[in-house]
């Protein structure tokens, strides 16, 4: 099972990516996080990188690209992934093309996650991590059972600097100005499902499964 899963900061990608990647068995790579980690451990491109997402601009393409490569090559990736974050630009999307192609792989699947712009803002300013193990939360949508803590790992959570309003409008904007473009192109290349992403976790799921499965309910 190959996926992409695409939408706005704040839609529900890794959310969802976490429950795909159990159920079909294949690991949730995401872009974004794959960056904290360098980010986290200091290496050089952790700190090129967060130049960028500081501020909510997006990483270069090459850097992007070459880290995705070197990601899906894994063994444990062999079977396929839920790819959540990338690609964002047209370039990157043209050159995931070329890396499938070269490997002799194909996507089966790419999930539009649509979510209106107040209820993003409303996500992500709420919106807590592990830093261990990635389980994402919500203050008021999906709250730990111990305030601030982990439920699967009792690591403490931690919020994004990005999150913050500033940061969170230029993330939408650059969303607008250069990922959603990518719903067109998908759409002419007939991989496109769009999954309304407004309702409960669960049913987010279901929906997005059903549309996978080919199943229409
Ligand atoms: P993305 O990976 O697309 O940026 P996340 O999966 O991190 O989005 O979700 C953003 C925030 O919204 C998180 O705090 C998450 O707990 C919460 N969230 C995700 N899906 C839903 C949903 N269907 N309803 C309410 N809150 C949600
Ligand atoms: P995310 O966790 O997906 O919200 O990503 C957090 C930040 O990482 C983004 O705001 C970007 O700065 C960077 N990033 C993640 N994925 C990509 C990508 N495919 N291309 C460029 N930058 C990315």
């Amino acid at each position: 099972m190959r996926l992409v899963l695409l939408g706005p900061p704040g839609a529900g990608k890794g959310t969802q990516a976490d429950r795909l990647a159990a159920r079909y068995g294949v690991p949730h790579i995401s872009t974004g996080e794959l960056f904290r980690a360098h980010r986290r451990e200091g290496t050089p491109l952790g700190k090129e990188a967060d130049r960028y997402m500081a501020t909510g601009r997006l990483v270069p393409d090459d850097v992007t690209e070459r880290m995705v490569s070197e990601r899906i090559d894994r063994e444990d990736a062999r079977q396929g992934f839920i790819l959540d974050g990338f690609p964002r630009t047209m370039r990157q999307a043209e050159e995931f093309a070329d890396i499938l192609t070269v490997r002799g792989l194909r996507l089966d699947r790419v999930v539009a996650l649509e979510v209106p712009e107040p209820v993003l803002k409303e996500r992500l300013t709420g919106r807590s991590a592990c830093p261990s193990c990635g389980a994402v939360y919500h203050r008021r949508f999906h709250p730990p059972r111990r305030a601030g803590v982990c439920d699967a790992c009792g690591t403490l959570l931690v919020e994004r600097a990005d999150d913050r309003p500033e940061t969170v409008t230029e993330r939408l904007r650059v969303y607008a100005a250069e990922t959603a473009p990518l719903v067109a192109y998908y759409r002419s290349r007939g991989l496109l499902l769009e999954v309304d992403g407004t309702g409960e976790v669960d049913a987010v799921t279901a929906a997005m499964v059903a549309g996978i499965e080919g199943r229409h309910d």
